[in-house]
Order: structure tokens, then sequence, then C-alpha cells
């Protein structure tokens, strides 16, 4: 087992970005840039700087006014709660585009809290026949030939953000024209995101692989064309494999290949830890509670955040140096670097309170803390029940309301 080191984050940002590279010899990949500055306050900055009427009109366009708000929501720097209520507050009805796509990540996660594990093995029978390549080194080292595809991967792998459509596109690429098994592909790509998710991440992929969804996604030219402005195809020499109709497309991918039923993929479980005999009880800050204004933070007790192997070991240099930000903002944490059971061992921990998650390995490694996990804070407060997770629809058909009051609208 690693040995436990507390770790001291600089004020001084320079200095931090410094010290988690110091820190942190083996995590691979660039340094955080200047727009990826982690913590709550950069997350309320943006929150209060978005536009909800641009965001209406040009979402999909690859220069519209999104609000780069997700790797914030995946480290609990702001709540979807706080970002839908501030939206509306300040644009009333024109908010409703803004809190309908929060709810995507909302209704991503109560599927896995419901199915936990279940999300990284095929949900449905697929409806198109699906390929089990292994990723191919042209895809992790961007240089497919297609300069929109080298594009997303360079965003990817460079900044750790890329735009929704192009997460899409990329997705459909690798799903159904490449036939790459998605499971590792999704892995892959959640490994070099800032807003890696489980949920939101490997179930995207299985909705465009139909795993999740009633039909596979695809897309044309014409609409990588018009929704880049033209970015990667006006001066692209390459025969395009996506230039075509969709009912062309259709038959090229799919026509006369079989689907095959579901399958079920490997998921790692983690070791079995024996019941701690300290006494001592601690707050367990995880990576998804980031927030100066968690309930938890405000309680006078031993605070611990530990950058473990288990959960981030494989985590670019950028995604920890986020971090770092948005633990820079949270006075009285302890900040370690180590295996959990070492760290709470050494600081005499036998019992933890922290904020409940669907995430299987964390819970597995506090499992012998005897934990009390305390609820999340909602985004919505209309029931869900298991029916209603079936389908995006289904689950918005009741949410909707909730949410938006008089402002909601049939979609
Ligand atoms: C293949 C694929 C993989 C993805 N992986 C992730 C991931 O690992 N982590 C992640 O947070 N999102 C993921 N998404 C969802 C979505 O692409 C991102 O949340 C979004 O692009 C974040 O950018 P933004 O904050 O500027 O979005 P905005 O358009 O400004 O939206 C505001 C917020 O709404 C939520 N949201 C918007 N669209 C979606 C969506 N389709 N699904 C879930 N939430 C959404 C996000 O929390 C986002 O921050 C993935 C989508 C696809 C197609």
């Amino acid at each position: 087992m690693a040995q436990a080191t507390k770790l001291i984050i600089p004020c001084d940002r320079a200095e931090r970005l410094q010290y988690i590279r110091r820190m942190f010899p083996s995590a691979i990949g660039s340094f955080l840039g200047d727009e990826w500055r982690g913590g709550r306050h950069e997350a309320l900055k943006r929150l209060n700087s978005m536009d909800a009427v641009a965001y209406n009109r040009n979402r999909n366009f690859l220069n519209g006014a999104v609000t780069k708000l997700s790797p914030f929501f995946r480290h609990g720097c702001l709540t979807l709660k706080e970002a839908s209520d501030g939206a509306q507050e300040r644009f009333g009805e024109h908010a409703e585009k803004f809190v309908f796509e929060l709810a995507w990540r909302d209704y991503w996660r109560h599927v896995w809290y419901d199915l936990g594990d279940g999300i990284f093995s095929d949900i449905e029978d697929p409806k198109v026949a699906l390929g089990d390549k292994l990723m191919p080194d042209f895809i992790r080292q961007g240089i497919t030939g297609l300069p929109c595809m080298d594009g997303f991967i360079r965003d990817l792998t460079q900044y750790g953000y890329v735009h929704n459509h192009a997460r899409m596109w990329f997705a459909a690429y690798v799903v159904h024209w490449l036939k790459v098994d998605w499971r590792e592909a999704a892995d892959w790509f959640e490994h070099h995101l800032l807003d890696g998710d489980k949920a939101s991440n490997h179930l995207s992929w299985q909705w465009v692989a139909s795993l999740f969804s009633s039909k596979p996604y695809y897309f044309n030219k014409e609409n990588l064309a018009r929704y880049t402005g033209e970015k990667y195809c006006a001066n692209c020499k390459i025969t395009c494999p996506f230039d075509d109709s969709y009912e062309a497309l259709n038959d090229k991918l799919f026509a006369n290949l079989t689907p095959a039923p579901a399958k079920k993929h490997k998921v790692s479980i983690p070791l079995k830890v024996a019941m701690s005999t300290h006494q001592a009880v601690a707050i367990f800050v995880h990576d998804e509670m980031l927030s100066a204004a968690h309930p938890l933070m405000h309680k006078p007790m031993p605070k611990i955040f530990v950058f473990d192997d288990l959960l981030h070991g494989r985590w670019p240099l950028k995604r920890i140096q986020f971090v770092a930000d948005c633990l820079s903002e949270l006075q009285d944490v302890e900040v370690w670097m180590g295996d959990t059971p070492s760290v709470l061992k050494e600081r005499g921990v036998g019992q933890v309170i922290t904020q409940q998650t669907p995430n299987r390995q964390l819970r597995a490694l506090l499992e012998p803390f005897n934990t009390t996990w305390q609820p999340e804070v909602k985004f919505t407060t209309a029931e869900i029940s298991e029916k209603r997770l079936k389908r995006f629809s289904r689950y918005w058909e009741k949410v909707g309301p909730d949410l938006l009051g008089e402002h909601y609208r049939q979609p």
C-alpha cells in the first residue's frame, strides 16, 4: 500500500499547479490552462455571466454560448439546483432550455443510483449491429486523418473539454463507423475529461450506441459542417466518410448486419478492507463535494480529502490541478495522498460522515468506517419512480413541471 503523505496546497495558483506536478510525477498530460481555474468562486462567476437567451439560440454550435460548467457540477462546486434557480431568477422563461439540459445530468445520475455498476454493461439489446474492435492507436494519438475528429481528440487530450455536439459526433464515429467496443472507448474518453463522470459519460455512449435509446445516433457531413461553422470542412481534402444522406449512411453503417444481444462488461471490484477499530469521527470530503457552501463543511469536525490511487490514480495532471484549485478554497480540509484506509487509520478515524454517492468504488473504500451517508442536495422534489428512468422523456414529463412551473412546455 502506498504511504500516506499530507499535502500542503499552496494559496498562490502558479505555485499550486507546479506543486501538484511535483507531487504527482506519474500524472500524464498538459498543464491546466488559465481558462480552467477550479473552485466555487469560478463556478459562480460562470453562472452569473451566462446568457440564457444566446444559449437557447446557439448552444448546438461549436462556438455557441455554452456555459462550460460541467467540471464544476462534477466536482460539486455548484449544485444543479443552484444553477437552475440562479438562471430562472435572471432569465425567467428563457432559462427553460438550460434547465432542460441540466436535467440530463440529473437523469443520468438517477440511472446510476438505480442500476449501479449496471451502467458499465449494455443496458438494452442494441437496435443495430455494434462492433467489438479494440480502440485503435490512431484514435488515442489523434491521427485519424480526419481534421474534425483529430480536432475533437486534441480538445479532449489537451484541454479536457469537448463541446456536447462534438462528443456525440466523436462517439458515433468511433462506435458506428469504426465499430469499436463502446465500453473501451467510453473509459478512455472519460479518463481525459475534466468533467469525467461515469454516469453522464458511459450512459451517453450507450445512448449513441442504441443501448439506452430506441435508435442509434449518427450524423452526416452537412450536420457537422453547419454546427462547426465549416471550421474543419472548409479546407478538408480527404474523402469524407460522413458525406452522404442519412438514408445512405444508414444502409452503409447498419444494413445486412444483425444486432447481437446485450453484452456484460467486466467491472473491477475493490478489495475488502477490515472494519476499523479506531474511534475518531471525521468528515470525509470526496471529489463530488468540493464546495465551501456544502452543508458538511460547516460542521466543527476534522475534514479529510484523499487523492486515492484507486479513484484518481489514472487522472491526468490537469484534472488533479483542477481539484487542487477547488481544495484551495476549502478551509480546514486536510489534503492527503495515499490510500484512503491508510490515511484514515493514520488519523485515528473510525467513523466518517460524507455525502451520498452512486460511485461504488468510493462506497467500498469507506465501508469499513461505519459511514453515515448524507443525502445530496436534490435538483427536483418530484418523486421519480423506476419506470420514469427508462427514458429521459418520461423523467422530464414528471420533473419539468416541478422545475419550471408555469414555464413548463410539453416537448
Ligand atoms: C459521448 C458523451 C460523453 C459525455 N461525457 C460527459 C462526462 O463525462 N461528464 C459530463 O458532465 N458530461 C458528459 N457529457 C454530457 C455533455 O456533453 C456535457 O455535460 C456538456 O458538453 C458540458 O458542457 P457545458 O457545461 O458547456 O454544457 P452546457 O450546454 O452549458 O450545459 C449546462 C450543463 O447541463 C448539463 N448537460 C448538458 N448537456 C448534457 C448531456 N447531454 N448529458 C448530461 N448533462 C448535460 C451539464 O451538466 C452542463 O454543464 C457527455 C456527452 C456525450 C455525448
